[in-house]
C-alpha cells in the first residue's frame, strides 16, 4: 500500500530522486537532507506504514536487520566512532514524516551533536506503580 501524498512513499519507490545507500524489494537506505552528522541516513520500507504501531513483524524485523547491517557499513566506510539509532513515532515525539523511518545517525568524537533528553528522577514506587500497570 502506498499513500498518493507521502514523500516518503514517492522517495522510497523511485518516484522522487534520493541519494540511495542501499535497495532491496522491501527497504531503500537515503542519506537524510537535513543531517545530524556526516552520513545521517534513513531506512524507508517501500510499503507505506505511518508509525511503529502499524508495522507488520516482518517489516520490522527487515528493518532492524537492515540497521545493523547499516551500521555495520557506516562505521567501516565513515570511520564513525558511534552511531544512534532513532525512530520517532507521533508528533509529541518528533515525528515530522508520517512514512515509519529509522534514523542511522553517525557520531564523532568531537561531533558537536546533542542527541538525548533531560533525565528525570522516579521513586522506587513510581517504577512499581508503572511496572505494573504496563506489565500486569
Ligand atoms: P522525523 O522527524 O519524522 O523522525 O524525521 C524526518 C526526517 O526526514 C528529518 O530528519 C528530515 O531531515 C528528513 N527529510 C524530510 N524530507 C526529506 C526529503 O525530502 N528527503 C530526504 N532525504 N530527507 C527528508
Ligand atoms: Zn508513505
Amino acid at each position: 500500500m502506498r499513500e498518493d501524498n507521502c514523500i516518503f512513499c514517492k522517495i522510497a519507490n523511485g518516484e522522487i530522486p534520493s541519494k540511495t545507500l542501499y535497495e532491496d524489494d522491501a527497504f531503500r537506505v537515503i542519506l537524510d537532507l537535513g543531517p545530524a552528522a556526516k552520513g545521517h541516513a534513513l531506512i524507508l520500507p517501500k510499503e507505506h506504514y505511518e508509525n511503529l504501531y502499524e508495522l507488520p513483524d516482518k517489516t520490522a524485523a527487515g528493518a532492524m536487520l537492515l540497521a545493523k547491517k547499516m551500521a555495520a557499513l557506516m562505521k567501516e566506510k565513515l570511520g564513525c566512532d558511534g552511531l544512534n539509532l532513532i525512530q520517532n513515532n507521533g508528533e509529541t515525539a518528533g515525528q515530522t514524516v508520517f512514512h515509519f523511518h529509522m534514523h542511522l545517525i553517525p557520531r564523532y568524537k568531537d561531533d558537536g551533536q546533542k542527541i538525548g533528553w533531560v533525565q528525570g528522577k522516579a521513586e522506587a514506587e513510581e517504577l512499581e506503580e508503572i511496572r505494573k500497570l504496563i506489565a500486569e
